[in-house]
């Protein structure tokens, strides 16, 4: 069963020229439930781009995204519910909010999807738990250092189960030795929940400890 697939994504800016830029040039992707993907690019491939394309962030000039096996189709409003409640984003900079602890910013995005406190707040502890955050729940963010707010910002990531999770650059402000730490976190939480994810590194050690990587180049991904 297929979590993602993206076919023949293409997508391009004007960037002030007369002729628009292609950034993404027919993009095919197929990502199976519970697969971890690397995709390694330098800069300004277009990383970023595809990732918000199959975040259900941004719309593809062409080409199709299926979450689930669905055709991702309909306005702004069908776009946005699926968005929360099948994808998971997590970025190099973390965003958590700073006047609530590490577990109300994972109880809240559980809250807007309708999840009763009791059952939010038992899912939160449960996934800070399993990430070794067990006694670190009543601190704010500030409280913390950065790899366990960045760990604190995967169990938000995955609250709400999220089919697919996207990750750009998950460990690229840590050192390499918070960077081991806290991707070995994630790899616990992605295989723990069995959803798919796709994430965006420049560290090829990383990359290699995942199911399989690929290249985004030329505006299209290859194998790496
Ligand atoms: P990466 O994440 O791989 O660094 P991006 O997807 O951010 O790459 O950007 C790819 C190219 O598209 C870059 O040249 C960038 O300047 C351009 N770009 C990205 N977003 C926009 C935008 N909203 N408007 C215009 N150009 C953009
Ligand atoms: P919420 O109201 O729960 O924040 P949104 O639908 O606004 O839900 O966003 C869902 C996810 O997408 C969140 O993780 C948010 O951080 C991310 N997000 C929203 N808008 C953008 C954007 N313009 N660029 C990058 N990420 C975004």
């Amino acid at each position: 069963n297929k979590a993602l697939q993206l076919s023949g994504i293409t997508k391009g800016y004007n960037l002030g020229k007369p002729t628009e830029v292609r950034v993404l040039n027919g993009v095919d992707l197929e990502l199976a439930e519970g697969e971890v993907v690397a995709m390694v690019a330098p800069s300004g491939a277009g990383k970023s781009t595809l990732l918000h394309i199959a975040g259900l962030l941004d719309t593809p000039d062409t080409g199709e995204v299926k979450i689930g096996g669905k055709p991702v189709g309909g306005g702004d409003r069908a776009r946005t519910r699926l968005r929360r409640q099948d994808v998971g984003f997590v970025y190099q900079f973390h965003h958590l909010l700073q006047e609530f602890t590490g577990l109300e910013n994972v109880v809240l995005p559980q809250l807007a999807n309708g999840v009763s406190r009791a059952e939010a707040e038992k899912h939160a502890q449960e996934l800070l738990d399993r990430v070794g955050l067990k006694d670190r729940a009543s601190h704010r963010p500030g409280e913390l250092s950065g790899g366990e707010q960045q760990r604190v910002a995967f169990c938000r990531a995955l609250a709400n189960k999220p089919r697919v999770l996207l990750a750009d650059e998950p460990t690229g402000n840590l050192d390499p030795n918070t960077s081991d730490t806290v991707f070995a976190a994630l790899m616990e939480l992605v295989r723990a929940s069995g959803m798919a994810a796709l994430i965006a590194t420049h560290n090829l050690e990383l990359a290699a400890r995942m199911d399989r990587m690929v290249r985004l180049e030329a505006g299209e991904i290859v194998p790496a």
